[in-house]
């Protein structure tokens, strides 16, 4: 028995488990080619390098983000250029994207806050008129959609997380690549089989595989990518219990947005989304610490999220703000997530309701 033939039945295997979760993938979100990988962040680094980043070049982003929707790229040396955000979703205002455009400007990462979905339409535009990449960031997002589509599937690509906090996971870690833009297909196939043909000599078209072109290992494991097709199968059960608790959450809080205290997400028209998150932003940002304390109390964890990446020590040297910050800093120490998940009970949820019309009601006989 050759060692040829050893590998081709061991990488078989591996491919078995993850065809599953891959097609599952295809044929769920009407997308081009999925690839599963060990992370967004996997699919985000791919993602650098399809889109061809060198040093010097730039790419435009939010600042409210997960750290790696930047990281990615400024690894292959592009400069993060950071702008604002549209209050009602926390997502990457159109209106900023096109002063920020430089004759370096390369790619535009639209990051799909909480599962809810960018403007896709003006994005596609603008980078269409300015020839740029797109990457959808839809790392919270998968099965929310925009217009019909699915997000993840309208950018040239479309990068997906499936650790732990998102809707689905992969057993804590996970992510998937999508390539909607088919001539990414071929290089993308290279990049994942760690820089070389392997791809092709598992189809019988070579004899030896090569190092051909840069490469990664950014392959899922046989167990988190079974763990991951469990959880696909059971989509509409878990999205439609985040969705319950997020309408409830939404209805409940309605009247403490009406006295002002707080602002509550706004889903734009012709979207659907995947509950991944819950937000209130408090119009009083002094008063964050003292409601988590408040809340702690009574046993409910919140959290505030992102720190703006642009005011961070490593994005403060090497990326810039591009126009005014109206939004970014301010609705950043705003924001406070609630608990949600398929899992929270419907009386855990009524307490962290009651406790948040407690906190304000006792806010207000002090006042
Ligand atoms: C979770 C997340 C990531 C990173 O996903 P991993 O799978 O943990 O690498 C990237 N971007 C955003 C917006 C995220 O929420």
């Amino acid at each position: 028995m050759s060692s040829w033939g050893y590998e081709k039945r061991r990488v078989r295997r591996i491919r078995k488990q993850l065809k599953d979760s891959t097609r599952w993938l295809q044929s769920y979100m009407h997308g081009g080619r999925a690839i599963l990988v060990s992370s967004c962040t996997s699919a985000l680094e791919m993602t650098a390098i399809l889109a061809d980043i060198k040093p010097g070049d730039e790419i435009i982003a939010p600042s409210y983000t997960y750290v790696t929707t930047v990281n990615s790229f400024a690894l292959h040396g592009a400069t993060p250029v950071f702008v604002d955000i549209d209050e009602t979703t926390m997502n990457i205002d159109p209106e900023c994207i096109e002063p920020a455009i430089t004759s370096k400007t390369r790619a535009i990462v639209a990051v799909h806050y909480g599962g809810i979905a960018c403007d896709m339409d003006s994005i596609m535009q603008i980078a269409k008129k300015h020839n740029l990449f797109v990457c959808e960031d839809a790392a919270m997002a998968c099965t929310s959609k925009y217009h019909g589509r699915m997000l993840g599937t309208i950018g040239n690509v479309g990068c997906i997380s499936f650790q732990e906090k998102k809707n689905f996971t992969a057993g804590g870690q996970g992510g998937a690549l999508l390539l909607n833009d088919t001539s990414l297909i071929q290089r993308a196939e290279i990049l994942y089989e760690h820089g070389t043909d392997r791809a092709n000599f598992m189809r019988g078209e070579v004899e030896h595989y090569q190092w051909q072109d840069l490469g990664l290992n950014a392959t899922l494991s046989e167990i988190q990518a079974a763990f991951l097709y469990a959880q696909l199968q059971r989509t509409e059960m878990i999205n439609s219990r985040r969705l319950d608790i997020w309408h409830r959450y939404q209805i409940a809080l309605a009247p403490l947005e009406e006295r002002g205290k707080i602002k509550l997400a706004q889903v734009p028209a012709r979207t659907t989304h995947n509950a991944n998150v819950f937000w209130i932003r408090l119009t009083d940002a002094r008063l964050r610490s003292s409601l988590i304390r408040h809340l702690k109390e009574a046993n409910v964890q919140a959290y505030s999220q992102f720190m703006p990446l642009h005011s961070s020590p490593y994005g403060k040297v090497h990326g810039y703000f591009a126009g005014e910050d109206r939004m970014t800093s301010i609705a950043a120490s705003q924001i406070l997530l609630l608990p949600i998940h398929a899992n929270l009970h419907h009386s855990e949820q009524s307490v962290v309701i009651q406790e948040l019309l407690a906190f304000w009601g006792k806010a207000a006989c002090e006042d």
